[in-house]
């Protein structure tokens, strides 16, 4: 795949007016308005520690702190207020997804915020837990066989059909409703550039949608005319480092990865041209992620999932290259809370090959 400067050229200026952090800004003085005005505006953490060791600045946006506890709460917010834009969804509606994690959750909140119905469909091979949570926020949950995305079965599928067969209904389609990534253009990308002043030389960025990593990539090159390089950080079974590092010509589908959320198999509409933006693609073995979860809690005192974790790493390595006295930005998409009993557990570490992946003095956290 030929990636050609005009094909850039066309995506950077494709990006959005940056209005939306203002308004942002303003809530975060004064009073929000319900729950989905706190969305966004998180933190951006300087993680000390790793920032003394590389030499670099290396930030941390703070996406854990958001009401539902992760990055796509921006995302939910993002897709059901396009809904209501396009008039696909007036009071009393029905928001339908498919989704067994983050999106699930963000989607709940706003979706009790603002009065509307939520059905989530999920593979069943989910944990109880997170049907739980899911009903207990007020969603109504369809565990469904777990088949691939060919099969009209899968649960992608079904959450579709299911909002065809309503009135006033809509399937939100997190993969390819590039209202998700528009979130990221108008308030991470920002928030980002705002809280640095625009003193940022790179950025890191793991992909489940892609809406994450696209709408901040965009946004920040757009901003400085392109020198903020983006770097793809992804985990093993996932198809688009090879994609990348190859300039497309290869589909490299081995391996597994205990990180959650991320990995993906193919480009989704929010990843589509801005693909071609990317600088360049890590990839990152659970052995690194699972030891920068250990690293973060006892060095930095965050508690962080492995996706989190995983971003941490690409940064570090990031950071290295560039040298010293740069500024290497992340996602701290979300907390280890929901993955506590895998991640700090001997058994579970020792069922997954990890457990040497901890060094001898962090191994006080395994207390599960
Ligand atoms: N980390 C976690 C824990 C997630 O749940 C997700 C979303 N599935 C991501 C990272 C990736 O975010 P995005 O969908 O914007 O690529």
């Amino acid at each position: 795949r030929n990636f050609a400067t005009s094909a850039r050229r066309m995506a950077v200026t494709a990006a959005a007016e940056p209005t939306q952090h203002l308004i942002s800004v303003a809530q975060a003085q004064g009073i929000a308005k319900g729950l989905v005005g706190a969305i966004g505006n998180t933190p951006l953490i300087r993680l000390n520690r790793l920032s003394e060791q590389t030499g670099c600045e290396v930030l941390g946006k703070a996406e854990f702190m958001n009401p539902g506890g992760s990055v796509k709460d921006r995302a939910a917010l993002y897709v059901v207020k396009d809904a209501e834009e396009h008039g696909l969804l007036r009071p009393g509606g029905t928001v339908v997804e498919g989704t067994a994690g983050n999106t699930g959750i963000g989607l709940a909140h706003v979706c009790r915020s603002k009065g509307y119905k939520l059905v989530i469909y999920m593979p069943d091979t989910q944990s109880q837990g997170k049907i739980d949570l899911l009903r207990l926020l007020g969603a109504e949950v369809y565990p469904v066989p777990a088949v691939a995305f060919e099969n009209p079965q899968n649960y992608n599928h079904q959450a579709k059909r299911h909002a065809e067969r309503l009135d006033n209904a809509v399937w939100t389609n997190q993969f390819d409703n590039t209202a998700n990534r528009r979130a990221h253009i108008e308030t991470t990308g920002p928030e980002i550039w705002y809280q640095t002043g625009g003193k940022v030389d790179a950025f890191t960025c793991a992909t489940g949608t892609g809406g994450t990593l696209a709408g901040i990539t965009r946004y920040l090159k757009e901003k400085s005319n392109g020198r903020v390089k983006s770097f793809l950080a992804d985990p093993p079974g996932s198809v688009l480092h090879s994609y990348i590092s190859s300039g497309g010509k290869l589909i490299d589908r081995t391996g597994s990865s205990i990180t959650e959320g991320i990995g993906q198999g193919r480009i989704t509409d929010n990843l589509g041209p801005d693909v071609e933006l990317l600088d360049g693609s890590l990839n990152i073995a659970d052995e690194k992620s699972i030891e920068m979860v250990y690293r973060c809690l006892d060095e930095e005192g965050l508690y962080l999932g492995a996706s989190s974790a995983l971003n941490v790493v690409a940064a570090k390595e990031v950071a290295e290259k560039l040298g010293k006295g740069h500024t290497v930005v992340t996602i701290l998409c979300d907390g280890a809370y929901r993955y506590a009993d895998r991640l700090f557990s001997r058994k579970w570490l020792e069922t997954k090959n990890l457990l040497s992946a901890i060094p001898e003095h962090l191994q006080k956290y395994i207390v599960l």
